[in-house]
Formats: C-alpha cells, structure tokens, sequence
C-alpha cells in the first residue's frame, strides 16, 4: 500500500453520524453532515447519508461539484458565504447557501432566474464570535429585501460560533437566535423553516456534555426542546467523535475513525542536543533542547505538505520531535523501527483536514468497525 495514507474506517463514521442523528431527532434538530475536512469524499458522503442526516454542507462549492459529479443526490448547503465570481456554480451545484452579504444574494437570485430554478437561501446572523453574519439591527431590512428577489428562497436564519473567536453557544445565545426567528416571521408574515444553531461546538448545549458544578445551571437542552434551532450543521464530531470546545470524547462514538499512516525512511541513533550555531528552522521557530544523551531517532516521510504535524498523536512508545516541510522526526530509543516500517498516529481537526487536501496523501477504505491500534507494522522483506 502507498504511503503516506489516510485510512478511514466508514463503519465507525457511520456508527457516529447514526448515534447523533439518534440524539438530536428526538430534540427536534435536525443534522447537516460537514464533509470539509475530508475534502467532500463521496465514499464518506454516502456513509453519512446512509446514517440519516438531513442534507451534506461543505465551505468549498469545488467539493459539492465533487460529490454532484460522483452521483450524490442529497439535499447539498454551501456553508460559507458564496463568492460573487461562483455564484452560478453555486445555484448550479448546491441547493442552499449560508449568507451574509446582499449583492451575493442578488446574484444568486438573477442567475437562478436566468436557470429557471429557485435557490435556498439561508441568512447567517452575528452573535458574538465575529466571524460571518448580519448583525441582528440590520437583519430585518435584509430579509425584506431578500423576500423581494424572485428566485432565491428564504429558508432561513442560522449562527455559527467557537470558530473565530471561540465563543460558546449557550442557553442565552441560542435562546436569542430563536427570538430573532420568531420576530423576523412576526414582522414579514412568513415561517422560517430553518433556524441553524451551529456547529460541533454547539452539542454541549444540545446534548448536556459538558460536566457542570451546579446541575441546575442553565446551558443544556436535557431533552427540553431547542427553542426554534431546529438544525446543527456538523463535522467534527462525526468524523473524529470528539466536541470541539474541549476536544473532549462524546459518550458511545469512536475517536478512530482515521489515522495517518507514514513510512520511516531513516533510523540512526543521533545526540538530542544539536551541534553548531542555532537559528530559525524552516517552519521560523526556534525550538529548545534538553540534552538527554545519544537518542534512537526515526525519520518518517511525512511533513507539512501532508498533515498539521502538532496534530498527530503517535503510538505508544514514540513522540514527536519536529516536523518539517517533508520529514517527521520521532524519539523512538524503545523500539526502534527499522526503515520501511509503517507508523500509524491518529488525526486531529486540522491535521485530518490538511491530510486529506495534500495530493502526496492517498486513502484507504475500510468498512470492519474494529478498534484501531496506532501501530508500527515493520516492512515485508
Ligand atoms: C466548519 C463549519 C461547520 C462545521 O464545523 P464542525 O466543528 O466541524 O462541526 C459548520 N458551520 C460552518 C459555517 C462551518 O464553517
């Protein structure tokens, strides 16, 4: 098999997207699955339709193109605001888009009349993380203008927070998402069919997760209903089964559904102090060293042009050293992997994100729901 690798096991992200459609349903939320981080894999895409999610959202309309060309046909959302130079493909590709701006809105509104379709539109709001959003004062003259447009729908309001500025969603934020929706339909007459809460970073309101001193503290659900959110838009939790505000493992979904595999390509015992005159290194840090004697280091053939080295977690026994543009030291004076041994080390976020982006990294399909052991497979001879 090629190195390096993405493997991911579909079982489990179905297992994941399946337990929190479980979950949220009965709160009366629905789940758009976000298939950015795995660069709109259709093999992924289909795993997570087949677990009951309302529709697939991604940020890039070139990986909603992918999964349209690939034959998907569920409902699709473009998450972040469309370009104004994509906004034919997006009407062509997606059915609904996040937006903020009105000059986007009206472009999407004169293409899709020019197609003869209708495009869904739903408006984002700003609720404290400043990221993207209408602030809630400018909202109503907006959606009047919108309504006005002849082929965009308003489907409806949506927030997202934690991203930018790491602002939690909680009982008070989301209640306020709800009471705009309720005012905006007051106001023009209309029902709004979508009020989108957010993101991985809203389960902990949704689901009660987070551990809290006083049990009577507001900021879960508890199984009360979620106001008018009737919708969470959802990436990481699915795919790697943690909650983004405190990386914390959700109760019954799987951690590894991925793991990066790289191949050692050198292994030399080396001293762990450098010799000469230090500077920068190519990534511009200056990192420091503690002399702990002559050290047992692998190379493995894996840098930042394949994956965010800060995160990987390596199998017991190794640790990371550095990481470069192309190689991955780690510390190996236990076991000592011989060159053409595979490493196996688990993804987080971002360093999942960059892996399945890089063109040096392949995939590799699985379907066995068997618990993953970050392994060190040395080579066949
Ligand atoms: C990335 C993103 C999501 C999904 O975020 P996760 O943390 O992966 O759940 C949802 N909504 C928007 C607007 C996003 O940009």
């Amino acid at each position: 098999m090629s190195a390096p690798r993405v493997e991911v096991d579909l079982a489990k992200v179905r297992h994941n997207a399946r337990a929190l459609v479980e979950r949220l349903v009965p709160l009366g939320i629905d789940l758009v699955a976000v298939t950015k981080a795995v660069l709109g894999s259709p093999e992924i895409a289909d795993a997570l339709v087949q677990s009951g999610v309302s529709a697939l959202g991604d940020s890039r309309i070139e990986n909603i193109e992918l999964l349209r060309h690939a034959g998907v046909t569920a409902p699709t959302v473009l998450i972040r605001s469309p370009m104004l130079s994509q906004t034919a493909r997006v009407v062509e590709h997606a059915t609904t888009s996040l937006n903020s701006e009105l000059v986007v809105i009206e472009s999407l509104s004169s293409i899709a009349h020019a197609m003869g379709r209708v495009h869904g539109v739903i408006l984002m709001v700003e609720l404290g993380d400043l990221r993207e959003g209408i602030v809630p004062r400018d909202l109503p003259d907006v959606v009047g203008r919108v309504l006005a447009l002849p082929a965009v729908e308003l489907r409806g309001i949506g927030t997202n927070l934690a991203c930018q500025s790491g602002v939690v969603p909680t009982t008070e934020n989301m209640a306020a998402l709800s009471a705009i929706a309720e005012s905006i339909e007051t106001t023009f007459g209309i029902t709004l069919d979508v009020v989108s809460g957010g993101n991985s970073a809203n389960l902990d309101w949704a689901l009660g997760l987070a551990p809290r001193e006083d049990p009577t503290d507001a900021g879960q659900l508890d199984g009360r209903p979620a106001g008018r959110v009737n919708e969470l838009r959802i990436g990481e939790a699915i795919l790697l089964g943690r909650e983004p505000t405190r990386r914390a493992p959700i109760d019954g979904l799987h951690t590894d559904a991925f793991a990066v595999v790289g191949e050692v390509i050198e292994l030399k015992e080396k001293p762990s102090m450098p010799t000469g005159v230090r500077s920068q290194n190519a990534m511009g840090e200056q990192p420091d060293f503690a002399d702990r004697g002559p050290r047992w280091r692998a190379i493995v053939a894996l840098g930042q042009q394949d994956v965010d080295p800060t995160g990987l977690r390596p199998p017991t026994g190794l640790t990371i050293a550095g990481a470069s543009s192309d190689h991955l030291v780690v510390d190996c004076d236990e076991c000592r992997p011989a060159v053409g041994t595979e490493i196996s080390f688990e993804p987080d976020y971002k360093a999942l994100l960059r892996a399945m982006t890089s063109p040096f990294v392949t995939r590799d399909f699985d379907d066995a729901a068997e618990p993953r052991v970050l392994s060190i497979v040395p080579p066949f001879r």
